[in-house]
């Protein structure tokens, strides 16, 4: 006999377990499959101020704090030649609500949301991969195959699809939209002995932007930092030697990266995954949303995606609340999409500028005019409810990038990495 839930949710990574977490707790029988055995390997390491209230929702905060990760007080920008620097102190923003953030091992910090999830309430079940999702009266169900090959049919009242850059039912319609420009690739490592800095700064994401790519330095663990490069997939296409030639030969190049990583091992192999951005044309279908990055996929450069991906669960399960409240799913699924985009937007048009010159001339020089750096710290933060004091700054930064397109405001950069 086919098994029926309240929920079915498709993938364990931080928006499906939020949003499995969060139905549980509303009292629903809730089914999470996940393909994967946890712990399991996974990149995105660095996480926002604003993740830590929705820890706090989940009931998890004790687990994350008793494992020990680093923790995050703000965020450094460097240009590769180290002509430029600019540093952002959480607390020091004047609309950033949330001070501190943490970096992450993904293996563990997935495997004690997940962990929750089950405590919570939901039947979780790792090794099971979701094959086809078809919508019934009142419903979907699912088609999965467990650990041992066995083939199971599942029936939810409601469907929330967290399967990831898998992008199940995303791509099972056809909704997938490719960025047209930022088709990107990542080249990268864990390291001992990277050079960090003294302090509360040691706990500090540094970007460090190259010409057409950038660096990521994130601290996972007391030894153990992250460290990986974001570039074209085109001019990863031309190098002739290995991924790890070429992870060498640009750090070799560049003063910033180099000094950072000079008396640096390597603790396992140099990962190289794709990193396309992309969204789906639509959110929701009668029954089915979809969160995190089985939304949306964004470059990685303002380490937004778990926290979106969190976001997006719970904004999930208020959507599912607000449908059964009024018997119509059409405006609420409608008012998670607008919300759930407005957040992508948001980061997507700061990826997009990140990779323009004139944006980095006004984002490594910033005035203290109009309290725009503070701004620009809360949107670095996760402040995307902000209200209208944050927006108009917001735009007026944009608009600053655009007229420094044409005339010049801040002193220009020429990058003269390779
Ligand atoms: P995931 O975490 O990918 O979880 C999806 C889960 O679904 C997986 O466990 C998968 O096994 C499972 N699944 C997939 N298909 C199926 C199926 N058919 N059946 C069952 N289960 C399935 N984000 C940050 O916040 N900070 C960063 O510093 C950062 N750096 C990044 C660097 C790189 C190079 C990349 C590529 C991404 C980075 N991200 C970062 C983004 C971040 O990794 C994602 O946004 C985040 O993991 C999204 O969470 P999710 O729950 O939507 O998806």
């Amino acid at each position: 006999m086919q098994q029926s839930y309240h929920t079915i949710v498709i993938g364990g990574g931080p928006g499906g377990s939020t949003a499995g977490t969060l139905l549980a707790k509303r009292g629903h029988k809730v089914l999470l499959l996940e393909k994967e055995i946890f712990p399991r390997f996974h990149i995105g390491e660095s996480l926002l101020p604003y993740n830590l209230p929705i820890f706090d929702e989940l009931g998890v905060m004790p687990e994350l704090n008793a494992a020990g990760f680093p923790k995050k007080f703000g965020a450094q920008f460097e240009l590769g030649d180290k002509t430029r620097w600019v540093g952002f102190v959480f607390k020091q923003g004047k609309f950033t609500k949330h001070p501190q953030a943490m970096q992450v091992e993904r293996a563990k910090f997935d495997h004690i949301l997940l962990k929750n999830t089950a405590a919570s309430g939901v039947e979780v079940r790792e090794g099971w991969t979701v094959g086809r999702v078809d919508s019934v009266e009142n419903g979907m169900t699912v088609q999965a195959t467990g650990p041992n090959g066995e083939k199971e049919t599942f029936r939810g009242d409601w469907l929330i699809d967290a399967s990831g850059r898998g992008n199940l039912t995303g791509n099972q319609e056809g909704l997938r939209v490719m960025h047209p420009a930022l088709k990107k690739l990542a080249v990268f490592g864990h390291f001992l002995n990277v050079k960090l800095d003294a302090g509360e700064r040691a706990g500090d994401t540094v970007v460090i932007r190259l010409n057409n790519k950038w660096f990521w330095v994130i601290p996972v663990s007391a030894e153990k930092t992250s460290v990986g490069c974001v570039m074209d997939k085109e001019e990863f296409g031309r190098w002739k030697g290995s991924p790890e030639e070429l992870f060498k030969h640009i750090v070799q190049n560049n003063p910033a990266i180099l000094d950072r990583m000079k008396n640096a091992q390597r603790v396992d192999e140099i990962h190289v995954t794709a990193d396309f951005s992309y969204k789906n044309r639509t959110l929701f279908g009668p029954r089915l949303l979809r969160v995190g990055d089985a939304a949306g996929f964004l470059d990685p450069i303002f380490s937004s995606g778990v926290y979106i991906a969190m976001r997006s669960g719970k904004l999930a399960v208020a959507a599912i609340a607000e449908a059964i409240k009024r018997g119509d799913s059409t405006k609420p699924f409608r008012y998670y999409e607008k919300q759930v985009f407005a957040g992508m937007d948001f980061y997507w048009e700061m990826v997009e500028k990140f990779y323009t010159t004139p944006f980095m001339e006004i984002f490594m020089n910033p005035r203290e005019k109009f309290d725009l750096p503070a701004a620009v710290n809360a949107a670095l933060a996760g402040e995307l409810q902000g209200n209208w004091s944050l927006r108009w700054r917001m735009r007026l930064f944009f608009l600053l990038v655009s007229i420094q397109g044409r005339k010049r405001l801040a002193p220009r950069i020429v990058f003269r990495d390779q």
